[in-house]
């Protein structure tokens, strides 16, 4: 579910023309819709309102400080992964008590500013890092800070069979503790006076487009919090990550009440809190990156299109072999494409790699899509591009990063400017 449209064969965010916003900022340019974030929260929030649940959405998936802001007064919370990622959040005015930290690196520096800050919980990966969480709290707190709360990131080690690097909650990741190990770790430091250890948290990895591995995951830690508990360690709260499907071809993911349907019936009258931290699921299919045709050309038997984004504006489709549909943001009636699917079979269309203008191979968003025909300076929209697309853009062959756009209704302001030379070179001396 978002709020871009075909309105006669022009692509609307909202109720804005994506055609005027380009003529206006330029490409390429990420669109965001406020409405489709706004609704992908209130949908998960209702799904779980049953339980004492704290929604924090996953920061890394898409941080702008104005999204950041409308998703705290909507009620949102966050996860963050880094220090830049507190400062985000708390730029964006939200309730520091409220935020969770995971994170396999955390640094010293990073540890005591979210301790000052006075952060809900740590979220562990490693023994290591709870000795340390210890140390750097006991300094803390003669300098005025409370104890600390933390949450044991367990592997469940159940397979999602995602991509390989969207694996994160088997056994051979960096992330988390085994869960065999969590009654260890527990003996060791869940009596501490410096960190409150009293939560369990997980994250199974991302694009897990069915629920099954949520059960699996929740059922192994619901064991393990009873022996916990029978061994006389509070658990207040339960922290089941992100990771759930988001709508990159529509009709493909489960809702969150989908997920909620096999998940509350599992927690109710368990006595914990629950936290989730949707990234994707909220954010994928909030933006579009819209981007200008430079250049057609003919290879042997294929055809490109080149276009004024690059890999530099969204790494997806290499990185993660991800599917983004693509189309002209002005079509004729009969190209308004009825799904976001590769296989819209259409007649007239034609068969095109849709790549960007870096020296990479690896630079292309699309192959072998079948398109309607291009021109030079005609805009296409890449879909579904507000999870780890802005956010994981860099300036590689000295590209400045795209623009950013928020529409909300009729309206529509530029919430990050598009970078330039100057911004480029501005650290360099
Ligand atoms: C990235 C991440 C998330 C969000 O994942 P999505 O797939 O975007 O929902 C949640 N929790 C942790 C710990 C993460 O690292």
């Amino acid at each position: 579910m978002d709020y871009f449209n075909y309105k006669n064969g022009k692509l609307f965010a909202e109720n804005v023309d994506v055609q005027r916003i380009a003529a206006e900022v330029g490409t390429p340019a990420y669109i965001y819709s406020k409405a489709t974030f706004k609704e992908h929260l209130q949908k998960i929030q209702e799904a779980y309102s049953e339980l004492d649940t704290t929604i924090c959405y996953s920061v890394k998936a898409c941080g702008n400080i104005n999204i950041l802001k409308f998703m705290a007064e909507a009620g949102s919370s966050f996860d963050i992964v880094s220090g830049g990622e507190l400062y985000r959040v708390l730029q964006a005015g939200a309730n520091p008590s409220k935020i969770v930290y995971a994170g396999v690196g955390k640094t010293d520096t990073e540890i005591i500013e979210a301790l000052n800050a006075g952060i809900g919980y740590f979220n562990i990966e490693s023994e290591a890092e709870i000795q340390n969480l210890i140390r750097l709290a006991k300094e803390s707190s003669s300098a005025g800070n409370k104890q600390p709360k933390a949450a044991l990131r367990v592997n469940p080690n159940v397979d999602i069979k995602t991509h390989t690097y969207d694996i994160t909650g088997k056994k051979e990741t960096k992330f988390g503790v085994d869960i065999e190990c969590a009654q260890k770790v527990f003996a060791d430091y869940g009596r501490s006076d410096a960190v409150k250890l009293c939560a369990i948290h997980i994250h199974l990895g991302s694009a897990g487009h069915t629920v099954e591995p949520y059960v699996e995951a929740i059922e192994k830690i619901l064991t393990l919090i009873e022996q916990l508990r029978r061994d006389g360690f509070t658990i207040e709260a339960v922290n089941i990550g992100g990771g759930y499907g988001a709508d990159y071809i529509t009709g493909t993911a489960p809702t969150a009440a989908d997920y909620a349907a096999a998940i509350v019936p599992l927690l109710k009258g368990k006595k914990l809190k629950l936290i989730l931290e949707p990234g994707a699921s909220i954010a994928a299919n909030a933006a579009i990156l819209v981007t200008q045709v430079l250049y057609l050309k003919t290879s042997g038997r294929k055809k490109f299109v080149i276009v004024d984004a690059g890999m530099n504006d969204l790494i997806r489709p290499p990185l993660y072999d991800a599917f983004h549909f693509i189309w002209p943001v002005n079509v004729s009636e009969k190209f308004v494409p009825r799904q976001r699917d590769r296989d819209l079979q259409l007649d007239g269309t034609e068969v095109v790699d849709v790549v960007g203008p870096i020296c990479e191979s690896a630079d292309f968003f699309g192959k072998d899509r079948a398109l309607p025909t291009v021109k030079r300076s005609d805009l296409l929209s890449i879909f579904t591009t507000g999870a780890y697309g802005f956010s994981m853009s860099s300036n590689y062959n000295a590209r400045g990063r795209a623009a950013e756009v928020l529409v909300d209704g009729s309206e529509f302001k530029v919430i990050r400017k598009r970078e330039t030379y100057e911004d480029l070179t501005a650290l360099e001396k």
